[in-house]
C-alpha cells in the first residue's frame, strides 16, 4: 500500500527517469481498472450567484465586478439536449452557492433531463442541506462533487469563511476545523445517500504544504471516492489569496505565518501531474478528470498529459457562451469563448490523438458500482 511517507516523498521527487515510472505506473492502474475509454461529462455552469466568501474563487460574494446570472430550466435542458445529441452520457450542473436554485428548481430540471434525455445527472452546487440532498436524489441525480480543497483544518477554516459571515469580519479562531469537519459531513451524507461521491482538492493554495497534499491523497483513499477532480491553484485578482499569490509572486519572504518556501506546494502543471498519478494509485477504481484548470496552465498539451499519467474523464464545457465568460473562477479559463461544438470537435480529436476511445454511456465508477455490490 503507498503509504502517506510514499506520497510525500513522490511529491517531492524532481528526477525525470524517477517521475516517468509514476507515470508508468499510473498509466498502466488507469488501464487496468478503468480502461481505455476517455468519458466526456458535459458541463453546465447553471448559475454565478454565490452568497459565500470563499478566499480563492472569483464568483465569491463581495466581487461586484461579476455581471451574476442564473439560468433558467428551458436553458439547461437545451444544453442537455445538446449533451446528447453530441453523445455525452453525463451532464453536469454546476454553480455558486446560489439560495435560488430551491430544492424543487434543481429536482424538477434533474427529473426533466432525466425524463427527456435519459442521460446520467451530475451536482455541483456547493454545501446544501441533507433534505435537499435527499430530494435530489430521489429526483434522480446520480452523483455529485463537492470537493474537500484541503485537509488542513485550519487552513480550510481560513479560505471558507462560514456561511453568513461578512467580509473584513475578523475571523473566528474558535472554529478550529468546524468547517473542514462540516465538509466532510456532508461527503459522508451523499455517500448515505447512494450518490457516486466525488471529491478533490486544489494543488499550491498559499499555505498547503507538501504534508498537507500528502494527507490529502491518503484521504481520497480513507473516504474511498468515486470521482477525483484535483487541479492546480489559479490566482484571482479580485479575490483575498489571489491578491496574496501575486503579491508573494514578487516579494522575496512568504507572508507572515506562511509555510517555508520549502514547504509551500507550488500550483505548477507538474505538481498537479504528480497529484493525478498518486490519485490514480490510491483510488484505481475512480473516475478522475483532466480537468480545465490543467488545460488552462497548458493549453496545448495539459488535458493529454493528465490523460496519460492517470485521468480517464475530461470535462467539455456546454454553458452558453454569453454566460460562459461570467463564470470566472478563476482567470484565463481555458475554452472560454469556444462554443459547446468546437469544443466537443477539439476534446474528441485530442482524445483520438493519444490513442485513446471517447467512452459510450454513462460510464460510472467502477468504484461506486463494485460498492454498491454490482460487478466492478
Ligand atoms: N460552488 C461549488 C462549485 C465550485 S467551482 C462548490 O463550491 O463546490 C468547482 C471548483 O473549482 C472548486 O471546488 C475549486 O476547487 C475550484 N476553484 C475555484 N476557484 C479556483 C481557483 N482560483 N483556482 C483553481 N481552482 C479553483
Amino acid at each position: 500500500m503507498l503509504t502517506q511517507a510514499r506520497i510525500l516523498n513522490w511529491l517531492r521527487a524532481t528526477e525525470p527517469a524517477r517521475l516517468e515510472v509514476l507515470w508508468r505506473l499510473a498509466d498502466a492502474v488507469r488501464r487496468a481498472h478503468v480502461g481505455d475509454a476517455v468519458h466526456l461529462r458535459g458541463l453546465i455552469e447553471i448559475s454565478n450567484v454565490c452568497v459565500r466568501l470563499c478566499g480563492y474563487c472569483g464568483l465569491r460574494a463581495p466581487n461586484r465586478a461579476v455581471e451574476r446570472y442564473r439560468m433558467s430550466s428551458d436553458e439547461i435542458l437545451a444544453c442537455a439536449r445538446q449533451a446528447r445529441d453530441f453523445g455525452y452520457g453525463t451532464v453536469v450542473l454546476q454553480a455558486g452557492e446560489d439560495p435560488a436554485l430551491t430544492c424543487e428548481f434543481v429536482a424538477e430540471v434533474v427529473r426533466r433531463i432525466k425524463r427527456e434525455t435519459g442521460l446520467a445527472v451530475t451536482l455541483s452546487l456547493g454545501e446544501r442541506p441533507r433534505e435537499e440532498l435527499a430530494a435530489w436524489r430521489e429526483a434522480g441525480a446520480d452523483r455529485y462533487l463537492l470537493r474537500f480543497e484541503t485537509s488542513n483544518g485550519p487552513l480550510f477554516d481560513a479560505i471558507h469563511p462560514p456561511r453568513g459571515a461578512r467580509e473584513g469580519e475578523p475571523r473566528d479562531a474558535s472554529r478550529n476545523g468546524a468547517g473542514l469537519a462540516t465538509r466532510l459531513d456532508q461527503l459522508r451524507a451523499l455517500r448515505e445517500l447512494g450518490y457516486e461521491v466525488g471529491s478533490g482538492v486544489m494543488i499550491g493554495i498559499p499555505g498547503q504544504t507538501y504534508a498537507d497534499l500528502a494527507r490529502d491523497i491518503a484521504l481520497f483513499r480513507e473516504l474511498d471516492l468515486d470521482m477525483i477532480g484535483c487541479g492546480p491553484f489559479l490566482p484571482h485578482p479580485a479575490t483575498p489569496l489571489g491578491r496574496e499569490a501575486l503579491a508573494d509572486e514578487h516579494a522575496s519572504e512568504p507572508s507572515k505565518g506562511r509555510p517555508a518556501p520549502d514547504d509551500q506546494v507550488p500550483g505548477s502543471e507538474l505538481m498537479a501531474y504528480k497529484v493525478i498519478a498518486l490519485a490514480r494509485l490510491v483510488c484505481p477504481r475512480a473516475n478522475i478528470p483532466s480537468t480545465t484548470a490543467l488545460a488552462t496552465i497548458n493549453p496545448t498539451r495539459g488535458r493529454e498529459l493528465g490523460l496519460s499519467r492517470g485521468a480517464n474523464i475530461v470535462m467539455p464545457n456546454l454553458t452558453p457562451t454569453r454566460y460562459r465568460t461570467k463564470y470566472e473562477i478563476y482567470p484565463g479559463k481555458a475554452c472560454i469563448t469556444e462554443d459547446a461544438a468546437a469544443c466537443n470537435h477539439c476534446l474528441s480529436r485530442r482524445i483520438e490523438s493519444i490513442d485513446r476511445v471517447v467512452g459510450q454511456g454513462p460510464g460510472g465508477s467502477p468504484n461506486w458500482r463494485a460498492r454498491m455490490g454490482g460487478e466492478s
